[in-house]
């Protein structure tokens, strides 16, 4: 992820570095680079202006323009104003599941990794906080989705709930939540359908099963390669379900990253973990600190 942000700014700072002292010019010439570099990442232009002229400020005083390794003091502003602007939860990667069975509604569009997000989560519950956690398909359209889980499940050792033919979504919502209830179980995740746009009627079904699950938490997956349309689709889920977190995916692919940068931003949502690959291990939380590294190489 962010290959081609990281390899522009690193020629933007590999120049300042070199320089001796630097003039206002210099940082602005500087930072004009920097803005064209986030633009073409899909940041979204507010949150560049926005970012570009926190670090303009911070950076033109005479201490660091003065200072003996100007060009690394500029870097180090840059980068704490990534950590600044990425930053959101303060631990994003606990979810807020206590008195158990905690419901968890994860929604999205079609094929922006729900079903795989939802089952590496589990995983991750299962094995790091020791979660007795269960796991089901309110994705009654797609009788392949609700197979899906079903493998993923069996692969990790996490229980889906059993599918019953001819259920509507609101129906399975209440029996997961009797399931878990009488199981013991700690926490269980609901997979909701998904589609390929946007529309009401996909709405106002995850919007009855918000209203029966009472969710603590609701995680919205989307693709971490669409950019700008990733933060559109957050700002949507968030006005019309309601959001307490994102999982940005596919960011182990090629993907300009600036969806992770303007996310936070825009939506005033954290992004709460990213997705790595497709295998079941391939989650990471979102730590500011260590993504503005990257980005920074
Ligand atoms: P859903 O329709 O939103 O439930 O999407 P799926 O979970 O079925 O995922 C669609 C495809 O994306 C599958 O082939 C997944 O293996 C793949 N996928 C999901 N997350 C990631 C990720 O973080 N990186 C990569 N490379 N592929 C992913």
């Amino acid at each position: 992820m962010f290959e081609n942000l990281s390899e522009r700014l690193s020629g933007v700072f590999d120049r300042l570095t070199k320089q001796g002292a630097l003039s206002e010019d210099d940082v602005r010439t500087a930072m004009r680079e920097v803005r064209v570099a986030l633009l073409e990442a899909d940041v979204s232009l507010p949150v560049a202006r926005d970012f570009i002229k926190a670090v303009e400020k911070k950076a033109t005083g005479a201490a660091v323009t003065k200072s003996v390794t100007p060009g690394q003091q500029v870097i180090k502003i840059v980068h704490d104003e990534l950590v600044h602007v990425l930053s959101g939860d303060e631990d994003p990667g606990r979810l807020k599941i206590d008195n158990p069975p905690a419901p968890v509604l994860m929604v999205g569009l079609q094929g922006g990794g729900k079903t795989t997000t939802t089952a590496k989560i589990a995983k991750r519950l299962k094995e790091r906080e020791g979660k007795k956690v269960l796991m089901a398909s309110l994705d009654v359209n797609r009788p392949a989705a609700m197979e899906q889980l079903a493998i993923l499940g069996t692969q990790i050792g996490v229980d889906t709930l059993p599918i019953v033919k001819g259920e509507d979504p609101v129906a399975i919502a209440k029996r997961a939540k009797t399931q878990a209830s009488l199981g013991g179980y700690d926490v269980y995740l609901l997979d909701t359908a998904g589609r390929l746009s946007i529309d009401d009627e996909l709405m106002a079904q995850v919007a009855a099963v918000r209203d029966v699950a009472n969710p603590r938490e609701t995680l919205l997956v989307v693709d971490g390669l669409t950019g700008q349309d990733a933060v559109t689709t957050a700002e949507n889920f968030d006005a019309r379900i309601g959001i307490t977190g994102v999982v940005l995916t596919r960011m182990d692919g090629d993907g300009r990253g600036g969806a992770a940068l303007s996310m936070r931003a825009i939506t005033g949502k954290p992004i709460r973990f990213v997705g790595l690959g497709e295998k079941m291990d391939a989650l990471e939380t979102f730590e500011p600190a260590r993504i503005a590294g990257r980005i920074l190489g």
